[in-house]
């Protein structure tokens, strides 16, 4: 029976992996056709000042929905990308969905900020420049409400080439960021070299505030360095008023996460603009912060 059981199993594992390998197949056969045919769309979440109680960014998260397979994860598919040669016609088309879809809002008199998440393939191609460039034009966004976001973990040993992209965006006067902070093993002199203004720090560490009394003295040093190093300090993943509680009175003062805003459409944009965020701050509004 353990034989039988044995075999079954090597067979069932056979199959998953088969159906991996289709479903990454069919996902790169798929991919062009969505990107060049307006299969692709861009969500955006808030990103909420604390001391100023509104909105004050927007992050563009790309989104597809598969004829068949429903709706991929942007982490899979963004990985197809990066491994197929799309990622820069990609990321191209979400930088001219996302401006597009601020410049109304910056005409409104909305003050935003909009992050862009880039891979570091597409720093690598040397043309990222020109294509925020390319977006911003077209958008008539200026470059300073533009926020570039790269994940930490592509910092830790950049070519010079992905550091001169970094530096060239941030000359236009675009905003850098580290994405997932805390995850890559960035050292501290790296870090003060690089052309970087806002540390966003990774979910796991605010996941895990509210019990973990080393996860908030962590959390403590970023705010510190940031303060440090004259960089804002993001907080993602923020689900809880006790974590919101925690990341205030740790003096983190711009945060993100689904209590303050969940990623949404562009048409649903202006309701989030002047929806419950506020409240969401206030429900935390005791004397003892003040
Ligand atoms: P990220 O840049 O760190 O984006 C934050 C992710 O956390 C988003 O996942 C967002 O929906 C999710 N999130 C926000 N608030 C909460 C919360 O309170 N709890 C939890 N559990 N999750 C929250 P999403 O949209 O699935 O995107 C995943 C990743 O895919 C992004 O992580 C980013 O690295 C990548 N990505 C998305 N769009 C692009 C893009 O245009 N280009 C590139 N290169 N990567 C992208
Ligand atoms: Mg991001
Ligand atoms: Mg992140
Ligand atoms: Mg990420």
């Amino acid at each position: 029976a353990a034989k039988a059981a044995g075999k079954n199993c090597v067979r069932t594992t056979g199959e998953a992996l088969d159906r991996v390998v289709d479903r990454r197949a069919r996902l790169a056969r798929d991919l062009p056709a969505a990107i060049a045919d307006g299969g692709l769309s861009v969500a955006l979440q808030p990103v909420v000042g604390v001391e100023e109680g509104r909105v004050l960014g927007l992050e563009a998260l790309v989104r597809w929905r598969h004829a068949e397979l429903g709706d991929v994860p942007p982490e899979e598919f963004v990985g197809v990308a990066e491994d197929e040669g799309l990622i820069v016609p990609l990321e191209r088309w979400v930088l001219g969905a996302a401006t597009a879809a601020l410049a109304p809002l910056l005409a409104q008199g909305h003050d935003l900020k909009l992050g862009v998440n880039v891979s570091v393939r597409h720093l690598q191609a040397g043309c990222l420049a020109d294509d925020v460039a390319r977006a911003l034009a077209a958008s008539g966004v200026p470059a300073s409400r533009l926020m570039l976001e790269i994940t930490e973990s592509v910092l830790v040993d950049a070519e010079d080439r992905v550091e001169r992209e970094l530096a060239a965006l941030r000359e236009a006067g675009c905003v850098i960021s580290i994405d997932d902070f805390g995850t890559g093993h960035s050292t501290l002199a790296r870090l003060s070299r690089l052309p970087v203004d806002v540390l966003k720090m990774d979910r796991d560490f605010v996941a895990h505030i509210e019990h973990d009394p080393r996860a908030a003295a962590v959390v403590a040093s970023v705010v510190d360095l940031g303060r440090t190093l004259g960089m804002d300090v993001v907080a993602e993943g923020v689900e809880t008023p006790g974590q919101l509680a925690a990341l205030r009175r740790l003096g983190c003062r711009f945060l993100q996460g689904h209590l303050l805003g969940r990623p949404v459409p562009v048409a649903d944009l202006a309701a989030v603009l002047v929806g419950p965020v506020g409240g969401a701050l206030d429900g935390d509004r005791t004397p003892s912060h003040v």
